[in-house]
Parts: C-alpha cells; sequence; structure tokens
C-alpha cells in the first residue's frame, strides 16, 4: 500500500476530479461538510427551478389542466424511463411511485404469485429494517408464507436457497455496513434454484453503476431521495423485467393501474407494462423536484461517479486509520473497494456521542444503532479535500474526548 497522502496529494486529487464542477451545481451551508447523501441526498439548484415552476405557474395558473398540459400524469414512467438509465435498464421497465416500503409489499406480493407452489421469501437478517417488516406483513397476508433470514437461519443467502423458495428480497448495498453484493452471481443462483429475486437499490441507485437487465433480475426497488438527490419524501421506485410483465400481479390495485383510469369503470382491470405498479395520485411536487435532480444525473457518466467514490472512500479509510487509529473506531465496511458501496462505516463503543460531536463541529454523518458512524460519500458534491478536513475534525473530538460533553449523550428522535 502507499504511504497515507499529505494535503499536497489531497488537494492535486481535486484538480484533477472530472466531476468536480458538479460541487457548484449544490446548495450546501457553509461550513458544512455533508457525509450524509445516503441518507438525503443534498438539494440542487435545479430542483428549485422544477418545483417553482409546477407550483407558480402550472398549479396557480394552468390548474387542473396541467395534468395533460404538463405532463404530470405521464411523469411517472418518464422519470422511470431516466431513473433506468442510471441502473441500467432499458426503457418501459421503471416507474417511479410511492414509497420503498409500499413498493416492497407490491412488489414480493407480484413475486409470490408468479411462484404459487413455493412459499418461502428469503431476505437479510441484517436488511435496513423496513424491507422485513414489510416482508412480515406480506407474509401475515398469505397463511403459510415463510421469512428465512440470512444471519438467522443460516450464514448466508446461497444457504437458504432451495426449491420452497419462491422469492429472495436482497440489497445490493448494505445500508450499515456498505457491502456490495455481486448482482448477477446471486441472480444466477436463485434462478437455476426457480426462484425469483428482488434487488434494493437504495444505496446503489446514484452510488455505482447498477447493471439491472444485464444481471438478468427479476425485479428492484429503491429510493430516490438517497445519492439521487430527490429531495425529503421524493418518490420511490420499481423495475420489472418486460419478460414479467404480463404475469404481475399486484394486491394495491387502485386506478392509476387500471388499463382505463378514466373510463371509471366498475372492476379492475390492470394496465399494461410497467403501470400496473401504480396504485393513486402521485405526489407532483415531489416528482418535478425529483425530475431537476434526474436533469442533473443527465450529464452524469456512473463510471466516472464510481471510480471517484471508491477514491474517496478508500482515502477516507485510510486517513482515518492512519490518524484516529488509536481511539477505539473498527473499521465495519469491506476494506476492499470493490465489494463496498458508497460510504464507510465504523464500530465505536460510543458512536452516538462521537457523531452528534461530529455534527456540532459541521461534519455531518449519522449513527446505526448499536454502534456504528456512518459516512456517505457522494462524488457528485464531495471532494477529496473534505474527506481531508473531516478526517481532522474526527481526529480532534477523539484525541481531546469532546465527545465526552453530556449534551451528546442525549438522545434525538431521528439519528
Ligand atoms: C432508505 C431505505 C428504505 C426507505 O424506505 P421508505 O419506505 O422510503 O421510507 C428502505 N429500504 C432500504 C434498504 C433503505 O436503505
Amino acid at each position: 500500500m502507499r504511504g497515507i497522502p499529505d494535503l499536497a496529494e489531497v488537494e492535486a486529487m481535486d484538480a484533477a476530479d472530472p466531476l468536480r464542477a458538479m460541487r457548484g451545481r449544490f446548495i450546501l451551508p457553509e461550513g458544512v461538510i455533508y457525509l450524509d447523501g445516503n441518507s438525503l441526498g443534498a438539494a440542487s439548484v435545479n430542483v428549485f427551478d422544477e418545483i417553482e415552476a409546477a407550483a407558480k405557474q402550472e398549479w396557480a395558473q394552468d390548474l387542473i389542466r396541467a395534468w395533460n398540459t404538463a405532463g404530470w400524469f405521464d411523469m411517472p414512467v418518464k422519470l422511470g424511463d431516466r431513473l433506468g438509465r442510471l441502473i441500467g435498464a432499458a426503457p418501459g421497465q421503471t416507474v417511479i411511485c410511492d414509497t420503498t416500503s409500499i413498493n416492497i409489499y407490491k412488489v414480493l406480493h407480484a413475486a409470490l404469485a408468479m411462484r404459487p407452489d413455493r412459499s418461502v421469501i428469503v431476505a437479510e437478517g441484517d436488511s435496513f429494517p423496513t424491507d422485513l417488516y414489510m416482508a412480515e406483513g406480506v407474509a401475515s397476508t398469505r397463511p403459510g408464507t415463510v421469512l428465512r433470514l440470512e444471519g438467522v437461519d443460516a450464514p448466508t443467502i446461497e444457504e437458504l436457497i432451495d426449491d420452497r423458495v419462491a422469492v429472495i428480497l436482497v440489497n445490493h448495498v448494505n445500508y450499515k455496513s456498505g457491502r456490495l453484493r455481486d448482482m448477477a452471481a446471486l441472480t444466477r443462483k436463485a434462478h437455476d434454484a426457480g426462484a425469483l429475486i428482488i434487488w434494493d437499490l437504495c444505496h446503489a441507485a446514484g452510488a455505482l453503476a447498477v447493471d439491472i437487465d444485464g444481471s438478468n433480475a427479476d425485479f428492484a426497488i429503491g429510493c430516490t431521495y438517497k445519492y439521487l438527490n430527490g429531495g425529503p419524501g421524493a418518490p420511490a421506485f420499481i423495475y420489472a423485467a418486460i419478460r414479467h410483465h404480463g404475469d404481475i400481479r399486484q394486491p394495491l390495485s387502485g386506478w392509476w393501474g387500471h388499463a382505463r383510469p378514466f373510463a371509471f369503470e366498475q372492476g379492475y382491470a390492470a394496465g399494461s407494462g410497467i403501470r400496473r405498479f401504480l396504485c393513486g395520485t402521485q405526489p407532483v411536487l415531489s416528482m418535478r423536484a425529483l425530475k431537476g435532480a434526474l436533469d442533473l444525473w443527465d450529464e452524469v457518466d456512473m463510471t466516472a461517479v464510481r471510480e471517484k467514490s471508491v477514491a474517496l472512500t478508500d482515502l477516507f479509510i485510510r486517513l482515518v486509520e492512519a490518524r484516529c487509529g488509536a481511539f477505539g473506531l473498527e473499521l465495519e465496511s469491506p476494506r476492499n473497494g470493490a465489494e463496498r458501496g458508497s460510504q464507510v462505516s465504523f464500530a465505536h463503543p460510543h458512536g452516538y456521542q462521537v457523531m452528534r460531536a461530529l455534527i456540532e463541529r459541521g461534519v455531518i454523518g449519522d449513527f446505526r444503532a448499536p454502534s456504528t458512524v456512518r459516512f456517505g460519500f457522494t462524488p457528485l458534491y464531495i471532494g477529496y479535500r473534505d474527506v481531508w478536513d473531516a478526517v481532522e475534525v474526527l481526529e480532534d473530538i477523539l484525541r481531546t474526548g469532546a465527545w465526552q460533553d453530556a449534551r451528546y449523550a442525549v438522545k434525538e428522535a431521528v439519528t
């Protein structure tokens, strides 16, 4: 391994960064190093232009006509196609709608209905909890459905796959450790056993170049307010491989998924294609903010994003271990950049207090119980110098014991 870079080398990395100009497209407060874009992405200038146009012109002036004239009605599929490019999906297979949790419900139901002779859902015991909560909810509506968990029922997902498994719900990048799974390999294993697979892309979309079509995946879901910068509560997405479209049945059969929503027929008739996953009226203002964010992504090459992401996270790990190694931090993320998403997690016995102290000093990451301090690196608006400066603050907090101040021990509602 090379030696630890000094400040001059870090500044040279910024100077050579092909994504450097993107930073100016985002609004970030003075004095803040924002390492939490994996929880809530930053706001770009584009987003405000879109929200303003949607509210002041289309809503206020055009009123109900805007559903047609401003294309509000088609936004879920139009924006879905544009998001699809970022996850390697050909057009017609991605739709923007609802929340990730709700989309998990719809997709799990659809997958189970496609494997009527099987009853097992496989998931990860250390998944983001809502994925498991939703799987429990789906199972509760289908007597006989069994949930098998990695880390609980067997050490690895691969060992849980057999001919009773209907569907595997799995994260491309783990929200806590940042571990990246091999999408093509696990998808092949699932298919060899006759099972379907749903990839949760919450921590992958906008963080790395996903190849959902090339991996032959069945379904995917994910959110748009993390690396994609769609804004707080921005609607989520669903991907379904085109080969499955005729077979999709999902129980949230609202009028937006109907074949003829404006015929106002009495009975439900599923629409064609990916529209089947729609349920009801979508949040237009949030959708328009997402459109602004996607306009920016149109200018971005995902290969460059991935290269910078690995370089940022590598730099952070090396600097933290060199300068803060004596203070009780243990790396929880894979050391090998190829096995890691765009975040780095360390365990610290007083992680909550350490993170609170960091945030007070302007270095915003987050804490995940029981002891993880988590730092997200978003290549569009984080540079190498930010990494350097964040480690300086972290080292100072640990060296001086500043985190021990009693006010940092008081838990807030959102960590
Ligand atoms: C962020 C995240 C979610 C969020 O779900 P919402 O329904 O949008 O609140 C779900 N799953 C994973 C893996 C996540 O990282």
